[in-house]
C-alpha cells in the first residue's frame, strides 16, 4: 500500500493518466485525436478508477485482461494491483503512446488488434498461463459491448470476473429480474453465465470527451456452473430469442412461431402442463420456466 493509502495506486500523483490536465498534456504532445467510431471516450476521473479496479479484487496472485486502453488510465491502476496486465486496443495510433508509458513494466503487455476477432483461448493461454484467475477490466467502447461480453461469455474462458463500464441502459438490462421492461434475452444470457451487479452509475462529466449517454460500471461474477439444468444450450437460447421476438406478444403467440401453426393446441397444453400461462409475456420468465420449455420442446422434437 502507497504512503497516501491506496488513493494513487501507488503511483505519484504527477504520472496519473486520468486527469482533465494530464490526458490533454498526452493527446497534443501525440498530437492525437479522438474517433467517434471506436467509442473513444476516456476517463479523467480517479475516484471512478479505484470503483472499478475494487470490484474486481485484483491482487498480486491474478491477472487483468483490458479491452480498449486508450491512453492508459485504467491500465495504470491494474498494473499496480495485478501480477499480469494484458492491455488489447484497436487504435494503432495509440501503441506507442501506451509504450511508452509502460516502458520498464514487462508485467504489462500491449496487444494491437481487434478483441472481437481474436481467439481470446490462445491469448489467455499465452498471456495467463501464470495466474491464478483473471479478471476482465474495461472502460468498454460502447458501439460494441455486447457483442464483446457475449463472446467473452459464450467462450467459457477461464474468468473469475468481469468489470465493465458501459450504457446504464444495458447495464440495467443485464442485471434486470423479471417483471420489468428492462429483462429481455440479454438479461437472461447474462444472469445465465453471471452473477450481474450494477457497482456504480457514472455521471458523463467524468470523460473526455463526454458521451451523450449515462454510463455505469456493472460487476458480473462469473458462476461455476449455471443456475439451470439445460440440456441443449443453443436450444434454450433460441427459444428465449423467440420469446421476446415482439415483446408485446404472448408467449404463446411468439413460440407458435417456433414450433409451428400446426402445433399451436399441443403448445397450449404443454405450457399450462407446466404451469406456465400461454398468454403471458417472455418478458414474466425466470431462467428456470425457460429451462423447463427447453427441456419439455426437446422431448416433443421441436427443435426451432
Ligand atoms: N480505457 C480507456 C479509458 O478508460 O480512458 C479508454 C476507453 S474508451 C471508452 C474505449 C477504447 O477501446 C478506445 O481506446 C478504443 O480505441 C478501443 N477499442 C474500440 N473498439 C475496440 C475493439 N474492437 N478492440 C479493442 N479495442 C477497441
Amino acid at each position: 500500500m502507497s504512503a497516501n493509502n491506496g488513493q494513487n495506486a501507488g503511483m505519484p500523483a504527477a504520472a496519473l493518466v486520468a486527469t482533465p490536465k494530464r490526458t490533454k498534456e498526452i493527446i497534443a504532445k501525440y498530437g492525437f485525436s479522438f474517433k467517434k467510431s471506436l467509442g473513444q471516450n476516456f476517463l479523467i476521473d480517479q475516484n471512478i478508477l479505484h470503483k472499478i479496479v475494487e470490484a474486481a479484487g485484483l491482487d498480486e496472485t491474478k491477472g487483468a485482461l483490458e479491452i480498449g486502453p486508450g491512453i492508459g488510465a485504467l491500465t495504470q491502476h491494474l498494473a499496480a494491483q495485478a501480477a499480469k496486465v494484458t492491455a488489447v486496443e484497436i487504435d494503432n495510433r495509440l501503441i506507442p503512446i501506451l509504450g511508452d508509458l509502460f516502458e520498464g513494466e514487462p508485467h504489462v503487455e500491449v496487444v494491437h488488434g481487434d478483441v472481437l476477432k481474436l481467439d481470446l483461448k490462445q491469448l489467455f493461454a499465452e498471456k495467463f498461463a501464470d495466474v491464478a484467475k483473471v479478471s476482465v477490466v474495461a472502460n468498454l467502447p460502447y458501439y460494441v459491448t455486447t457483442p464483446i461480453l457475449m463472446k467473452l461469455l459464450e467462450e467459457k474462458l477461464p474468468l473469475e470476473n468481469i468489470v465493465v463500464m458501459i450504457q446504464k441502459e444495458v447495464a440495467e438490462r443485464m442485471a434486470a429480474k423479471p417483471g420489468g421492461k428492462e429483462y429481455g434475452s440479454l438479461s437472461v444470457a447474462v444472469q445465465y453465465y453471471c452473477v450481474p451487479e450494477i457497482v456504480c452509475a457514472v455521471p458523463h462529466t467524468v470523460f473526455i470527451p463526454q458521451p451523450n449517454v449515462d454510463s455505469a460500471v456493472i460487476k458480473l461474477a462469473l458462476r461455476d456452473k449455471p443456475p439451470v439444468d439445460v440440456t441443449d444450450e443453443d436450444h434454450y437460447f433460441r427459444i428465449v430469442q423467440a420469446s421476446f421476438v415482439q415483446r408485446r406478444k404472448t408467449l404463446s403467440n411468439n413460440l407458435t412461431a417456433f414450433v409451428g401453426k400446426e402445433n399451436r393446441e399441443r403448445l397450449s397444453e404443454l405450457l399450462n402442463g407446466l404451469g406456465i400461462d400461454p398468454v403471458r409475456r417472455g418478458e414474466t420468465l425466470s431462467l428456470d420456466e425457460f429451462a423447463a420449455i427447453s427441456r419439455a420442446f426437446l422431448t416433443e422434437g421441436w427443435r426451432g
